[in-house]
């Protein structure tokens, strides 16, 4: 057993989740087997019952955990699918330990962080180890160290590491430098005294990762290696990077390969980096460019929508074409004219997921505008309900329709609450959640971008579409194309739109740079088709 730990120092949001999945990468690119691990100290069991607002997007894997937005990283930099073990959380460890406790596990002792606490985390670090067979697991430890909330795990990956033994155990620090004064000096002391604060509990980094905007100089890496005991070799400088997938070739350029092969005593092989060289060089070719609405209520925080938009970032490495992604706040939007304005220019749209009542009025003008002016769309999760109601108003004439979600005695229920969450009191991890089969109608739009009529999606959603308003809405042009196995309505579109098409799941957390998901590019694709016939490079009658 091989373990990789990822500390923060100085501040939170330095790319300590991004440092970690380019050293998952640089691991699997010499043909290792690799799985990763994230801890996050706080006591809710899972991030499920969390606002965007307070750590990101909540991230949803295969087994239906609801989980931090890095194992999103992790997933799409390794192209591997993570379950819910693999994100430890204070709540999950505590409450094993409770559980324990009840049971008469510790009979006759005093349960105590330490050992049992710490003992706790550390057996299910190993569980995860030992059940994914990878030949390195990394862990990466949320916050920052000398909060009082990791000192329990960085306590067990301590007793870890002098269990496990020389050579089977590194320790990197990520860290700020931050650029301060009249001519701009890279300071040090912030990481001098985090690696001080990780030493005196016991810990010894061999590397240091140093974020900032800029890269660091030799004599700062030589005065960081000899404040922190680290050869000036292993101080590697990861400044701001015009994409995140360019970070595993930033550590490679300074040998962080060689030395973690050192390190843990891994097999010297070469890496290959084929196909991510290729996907970032397609990345860069700026083959075009279309402008992408996105509408949601949380905004103001990109992280929100973090899958989203590396699920473009994926397309464009794909076909070359430079998304932009211009923000929409739904709750601005009804009294916006200049926002609704610009709406009305832009070359396709996405409308969010979300929940509740806030800002869907500016969801459902910006799905009227993309269906009456023909403008590419997708809907998802909560956007593709609301573009049930946005059409049961607008086309069928039923202006009172709406989710029960934001108005419980609507007359017009197009979308109700799923008959099974009608019982659930308890709001964590109970929606319907994780990876579910969906049956695509042969012939349809959805299943000829798929290239499949049976696909896997994941799910995470309370309220449904109503079927007793689909023989209307077919009727109108408005056609379901997709279905869960036990008869749920899982994607419809418009066939006479260019491209309408709305969809339960989620197809953002399943994207991945090599492998971009096949509704995201095909919107892309209508964008640039649209484009085309409202702009040509050759005139009509040239081509005719
Ligand atoms: N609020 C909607 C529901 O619970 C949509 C959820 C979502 O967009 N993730 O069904």
């Amino acid at each position: 057993m091989k373990v990789l730990v990822v500390s923060g120092g100085v501040i939170s949001g330095l790319g300590k989740g991004i440092t970690t999945s380019s050293l998952a990468r640089l691991l699997k690119a010499r043909g290792l087997s690799v799985t990763v691990l994230k801890i996050d100290p706080y006591l809710n069991v899972d991030a499920g019952t969390m606002n965007p607002y307070q750590h990101g997007e909540v991230f949803v894997l295969d087994d239906g955990t609801e989980v931090d937005l890095d194992l999103g990283n992790y997933e799409r930099f390794l192209g591997q699918s993570l379950t819910g073990s693999h994100n430890l959380t204070t709540g999950k460890v505590y409450r094993a330990v409770i559980d324990k406790e009840r049971r008469g596990d510790y009979l006759g002792t005093t349960v105590q962080i330490i050992p049992h606490v710490t003992g706790e985390i550390k057996r299910q670090i190993r569980e995860v180890a030992q059940t994914s067979g990878a030949e390195v697991t990394l862990v990466e430890v949320g916050g920052t160290v000398g909060d009082i909330e990791s000192m329990p795990f960085l306590e067990a990956l301590r007793e870890l590491s002098y269990e496990l033994g020389e050579g089977s155990m590194a320790f990197v620090h990520t860290t700020l430098v931050p650029v301060a004064g009249p001519v701009g000096e890279p300071k040090t002391k912030p990481t001098q005294h985090s690696v001080r604060e990780l030493r005196a509990i016991g810990i010894r980094p061999s590397i240091i990762v140093a974020r900032g905007p800029t890269p660091i100089s030799a004599e700062i890496k030589a005065k960081i290696s000899l404040f922190c005991d680290v050869p000036p070799e292993a101080v590697i400088s990861v400044p701001d990077q015009s994409t995140v997938y360019e970070v595993p070739l930033v550590l490679e350029a300074q040998g962080v390969g060689e030395l973690l092969t050192r390190q843990l005593q891994l097999p010297a092989r070469p890496p290959d980096y084929a196909r991510w060289k290729e996907f970032l060089s397609t990345y860069r070719e700026n083959r075009g460019s279309i402008e992408l609405a996105f509408v949601g209520k949380y905004t103001e925080l990109r992280d929100a929508y973090l899958s989203h938009i590396e699920a473009f970032h994926h397309v464009q490495g794909t076909l070359g074409t430079t998304v932009q992604l211009s923000w929409y706040d739904s709750e601005d939007l009804p009294r916006d004219p200049a926002a609704l304005a610009r709406l009305r220019r832009a070359d396709a749209m996405v409308v969010a997921p979300g929940f509740g009542a806030r800002g869907v009025d500016g969801k459902l003008r910006a799905i009227e505008t993309a269906r009456t002016l023909g403008i590419p769309f997708l809907g998802v999760c909560y956007g593709f309900q609301l573009a049930i109601v946005e059409f049961a108003r607008n086309v069928l004439g039923l202006p009172q329709a709406n989710t029960t979600e934001v108005d419980p005695r609507t007359p017009d229920p197009v979308v109700c609450l799923l008959e099974e969450q009608k019982a659930v009191a308890e709001m964590g991890g109970t929606m319907r959640l994780g990876a579910q089969r969906v049956a695509l109608v042969p012939g349809s739009r959805i299943a000829s971008l798929y290239g499949r009529t049976e696909v896997w999606e994941r799910h995470r959603h309370r309220y449904e579409i109503n079927p007793a308003y689909l023989d209307r809405m077919a009727a109108q042009g408005l056609e379901v194309t997709g279905r869960s196995v036990d008869g749920r309505v899982e994607a419809f579109e418009i066939p006479a739109h260019p491209f309408f098409l709305g969809v339960q799941y989620h197809p953002e957390l399943l994207s991945r740079p090599e492998t971009p998901h096949p509704l995201y590019t095909a919107l892309v694709r209508a964008a640039l088709a649209r484009q085309e016939v409202s702009s040509p490079a050759v005139p009509a009658a040239a081509r005719a």
